[in-house]
């Protein structure tokens, strides 16, 4: 993430996030980025997260790994930002979540910010529970 966070300075990217689910269903791990869609587009403050491919990518996936890796989320970049999500992204994210097509009742956002990407906030945005912050790292600069 950070890479092509860097790469794609000073303008935002992202990708979706491929990952699985423990068996009591508590515990998520993010394994690997699905490709960035030739459609998206980054500025300076905004991203447009492009669908193109996405949903052969993930159809190969299923059958690759027998349903065992999926979608399980989003990240991008806030360049030189803070690593918190914005109006914007809470109204997307919340959308994925209650978006019944997507079938991603819990679904993480994680965001890279802050000078050269050391910073990183992890997000859960859940049908029942709304937006849950799992984890900041943000560096305090006086
Ligand atoms: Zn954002």
């Amino acid at each position: 993430m950070t890479e092509m966070a860097q790469e794609h300075y000073p303008n935002e990217v992202g990708t979706s996030l491929v990952g699985c689910y423990s068996d009591d269903g508590f515990e998520a791990s993010v394994l690997d980025l699905a490709p960035l869609s030739p459609d998206s587009k980054g500025q300076r403050t905004s991203f447009y997260r492009g669908t193109v491919g996405l949903r052969k990518f993930f159809a190969k996936l299923r059958q690759t790994f027998s349903g065992k890796r999926h979608y399980v989320g989003e990240w991008h970049s806030h360049p030189d930002g803070a690593p918190t999500p914005s109006g914007t992204d809470d109204r997307n994210q919340l959308d994925i979540t209650m978006d019944t097509k997507t079938n991603c009742p819990e679904c993480i956002l994680i965001i890279v910010g802050g000078p050269n990407f050391n910073e990183m906030g992890v997000f859960v945005y859940s049908r029942k529970q709304g937006k849950i912050t799992l984890y900041l790292m943000q560096n305090e600069e006086i």
